[in-house]
């Protein structure tokens, strides 16, 4: 390994960038890590966190309301302050960039906070510099795709969304995937007029349908729905007017509009193709199932391989890549029973299969269905009602998928994803003691298949 600068040179400072890097350092290999604009990537800067942290924001408003039923008083409206959110999130993150430094640094990896581009399969050119590697990792990420029409220069994406100067009064959000609908409910709770416009005719495919149709109905409560429905056009009107042109000949006049259109890996101008990396057609370096490359020593994980995209699974897929190539471990990477949450009003979250995935696979599914409105809303007068779904293969009685609409919905369904993973049974589920009074027991104490 001795001929090279170093035995693993990592581009990209993400979540599974980080990862791999502390992982490989912490087995004895000589790693270096190039990171071209901030440290923890994506989630850290702007992302997971700062959108968490804007959920949260956007929360108190509906507490304020809640708390009436609960007796407390007020005689002013409660008022929000856009710039000390954004302020105060910048502060946080500026931590967190730092932690992250340190904690590679006290790893022994060699940070360099500048953009790197491959030369050839072994050479790492930095400005002016030229590191080689034995093997290198591409985690650089996705970026925020926005189509090619008339006027996409007045649009925002979720990379510019969280250092807006001022909070605008109204907003048009274009998608139906997690970031439009997370942003969705975090504009409405922050008193921003909100309208979700998508192309199909659902929001959130891909999560079980049920589920997201109970969403729906929450979601129209505090934003409105345009499906069906694309962007053609859009004008500026003066300095805070925008004028949306969308193909069903209809319009609206807003201050901003959002683009949360997917995103698409980060692989543009890196040498990769020059150097003979196979790349998908959407850009995605195409990997094995150890994460190597069309080049065998050139290696991806992340965003980067458009796989799924979620902080979790990048760093699952750096730790068992750094693992293999400078530990002994073996692991594979099982993409099954991956839980996720959608940070929306109210947040929504699934583990395993959708009915639909469920009756295509087993001849035999019981659905457990529980619709209620939680026992917080009962003098809150809020008119919110919660969603539980349990699919169950009858032959194995194993569980086999489980969806939640509901406050921390996704602090649940980590739970009882480790229950899956470990093979729970319904009578597994059944044989719970719940916890009482909890919306989760409404888990273990669905009796009645439909
Ligand atoms: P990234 O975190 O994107 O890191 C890639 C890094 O590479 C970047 O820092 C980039 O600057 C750097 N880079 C790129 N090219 C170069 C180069 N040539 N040289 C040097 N550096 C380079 N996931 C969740 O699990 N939960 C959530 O709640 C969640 N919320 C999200 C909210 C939003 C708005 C967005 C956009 C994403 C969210 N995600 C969430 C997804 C999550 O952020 C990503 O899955 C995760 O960041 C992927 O990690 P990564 O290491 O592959 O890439
Ligand atoms: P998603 O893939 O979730 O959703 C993209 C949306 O944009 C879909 O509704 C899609 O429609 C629509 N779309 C795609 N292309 C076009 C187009 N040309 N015109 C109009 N609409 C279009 O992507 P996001 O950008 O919301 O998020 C990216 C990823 O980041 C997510 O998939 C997720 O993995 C991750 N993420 C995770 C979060 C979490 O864990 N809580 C939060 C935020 C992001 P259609 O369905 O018809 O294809």
């Amino acid at each position: 390994m001795t001929d090279f600068d170093y035995d693993f040179f990592v581009i990209g400072g993400g979540s599974g960038g980080v990862r791999a890097s502390r992982i490989a350092a912490g087995l004895g290999a000589r790693v270096g890590l190039a990171e071209e604009r901030y440290l923890g990537g994506t989630c850290v800067n702007v992302g997971c966190v700062p959108k968490k942290l804007f959920s949260y924001a956007s929360q108190y408003g509906q507490d304020f309301e809640d708390a009436r039923g609960y007796g407390w008083e007020f005689h002013q409206a409660p008022t929000f302050n856009w710039a000390t959110l954004r302020e105060n999130k910048d502060r946080e993150i500026s931590r967190l960039n730092g932690i992250y430094l340190s904690m590679l640094q006290k790893a022994g990896v060699d940070v360099f906070q500048e953009r790197a581009t491959l030369l050839d399969r072994h050479t790492i050119a930095l400005g002016d510099r030229r590191f080689t590697a034995k093997e290198i990792l591409i985690a650089t990420g996705g970026w925020p795709f926005v189509p090619d029409f008339p006027g996409n220069q007045h649009v925002i994406s979720s990379n510019e969304v969280f250092s807006l100067e001022k909070l605008p009064t109204s907003i048009v959000i274009v998608g139906g995937g997690y970031i439009a609908v997370e942003f969705a409910g975090i504009f409405a709770g922050l008193g921003v007029k909100t309208t979700l416009v998508s192309r199909g005719d659902r929001v959130l495919r891909g999560f079980d349908r049920e589920l997201t149709d109970a969403f729906t109905v929450e979601l129209q409560k505090y934003a409105a729905l345009h499906l069906n429905t694309s962007v053609e056009k859009i004008e500026r009107r003066g300095p805070d007017e925008l004028l949306v042109h969308f193909n069903n000949e209809t319009t609206i006049q807003t201050e901003a509009v959002m683009f949360a259109t997917g995103r698409k890996a980060n692989t543009h101008d890196l040498g990769l193709k020059e150097c003979d990396v196979a790349l998908s057609e959407s850009g995605a370096v195409i990997v094995n199932n150890h994460f190597t490359s069309s080049i065998t020593n050139i290696h991806a994980v992340g965003d980067v391989i458009d796989r799924v995209p979620l902080t979790p699974v990048a760093l699952a897929e750096g730790q068992i890549l750094a693992q293999r190539l400078f530990g002994t471990s073996h692991k594979a990477m099982h993409y099954e029973n991956i839980p996720t949450a959608v940070f929306s009003h109210p947040n929504l979250a699934s583990v395993g299969l959708d009915e639909k995935g469920a009756r295509r696979k087993f001849s035999n599914i019981a659905v457990f269905r529980s619709r209620f409105t939680p026992l917080r809303h009962t003098l809150s007068g809020n008119d919110e009602k919660y969603f539980l779904k349990l699919l169950v293969d009858k032959d194995s009685d194993k569980v086999v998928g489980a969806h939640m609409l509901g406050a921390d919905a996704g602090e649940i369904i980590q739970g009882l994803a480790v229950a899956m993973i470990a093979g729970a049974t319904k009578a597994d589920f059944d044989a719970t003691i719940g916890i009482h009074p909890t919306v989760a027991e409404e888990f273990v104490t669905m009796r009645t298949a439909s």
